[in-house]
């Protein structure tokens, strides 16, 4: 029997996922669990909805490497989500068994200003808020690497390169290499400005470093996978991979190119 007993459900506080909460609460105590109300007592915590409650919940819960995450969909399965509403005993039965069969999923730390980081498990992005471009210094460790002029840059994750990256033509990456994968957001080129044009995968050992030209067209938005941030005149982004994983239930014989496939192919 495993030590994880103490669940906590998160959802949308709608009349749907309420009622569907109150179910698997009640089959999660006929098994053996107990629900809490304090997620800081949770060693489990269950996200019912899509990939983007998924998201919430780790945010909300900040990004716990203490804790299994589930993710339950009403309807299809999704990136995070393995298991739907349809089937709540294959999810129990799961977490029963949860050495088996769980993903560590890497994660970037973005730290602001210097200020205390954030975490991001899809990506991290940054584009202008306004009809103009803006400049980036792209520094990769300590070398000056590129000058980007255009609508922003998104730096995602293995697991976030099937969202944001992917509709900028980024590359798949499989989340059990530990990456980040910067990709360019309507890049200007001219003999001026000169990006690479296309992605490119960074180790765990590097760090970036991008920084907001200060020209007075700098009007940049930042994205913490579904969360905007609003910091204003935000001059320098560095970002690594955190070293903190994820820990998420997967059910069997369903890898991440298994979902890539029934996803996209
Ligand atoms: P949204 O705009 O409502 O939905 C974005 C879509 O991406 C949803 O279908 C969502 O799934 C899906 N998604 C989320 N994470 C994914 C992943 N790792 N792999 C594949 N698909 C994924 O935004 P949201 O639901 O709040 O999700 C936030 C994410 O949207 C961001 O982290 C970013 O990656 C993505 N996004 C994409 C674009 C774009 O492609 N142009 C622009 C902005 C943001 P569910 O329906 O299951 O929630
Ligand atoms: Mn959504």
């Amino acid at each position: 029997m495993p030590h994880r007993k103490n669940i906590f459900f998160y959802g949308k506080h709608t009349p749907v996922y309420e009622e569907k909460i109150k179910e698997f609460k009640v089959l999660a105590t006929q098994q053996g669990f107990t629900v809490v109300e304090d997620v800081s007592e949770a060693n489990i915590i269950a996200s019912v909805g899509g990939d983007n409650a998924f998201l919430q919940a780790i945010r909300k819960t900040n990004f716990r490497d203490d804790c299994l995450y589930v993710g339950v969909s009403i309807d299809d399965v999704g990136f995070y989500t393995d298991f739907t509403a349809q089937d709540p005993m294959i999810m129990l039965e799961a977490m029963k068994n949860e050495e088996v069969e769980v993903r560590r999923y890497p994660t970037i730390e973005v730290t602001i200003d210097e200020d205390k980081p954030f975490y991001c498990l899809n990506e991290c992005s940054i584009r202008s808020n306004v009809i103009k471009t803006f400049v980036i210094d792209v520094y990769i460790d300590d070398l000056q690497f590129e000058t980007f002029r255009g609508d922003g840059m998104i730096i995602s994750t293995p697991t976030g390169s099937t969202a944001y990256n992917k509709s900028v033509q980024g590359a798949i990456v499989d989340p059990l290499l530990p990456s980040m994968q910067v990709s360019e957001i309507a890049s200007l080129n001219n003999n001026q400005y000169r990006t690479l044009g296309t992605s490119f995968i960074l180790s765990g050992e590097r760090t970036l470093s991008l920084q907001v030209v200060q020209d007075g067209n700098d009007h940049p938005i930042i994205g913490l996978d579904n969360e905007a941030l609003s910091i204003r005149h935000s001059k320098e982004l560095k970002i690594k991979l955190s070293g903190k994983h994820i820990k998420v239930l997967k059910l069997k014989n369903n890898s991440f190119w298994h979902k890539v496939q029934r996803k996209f192919l």
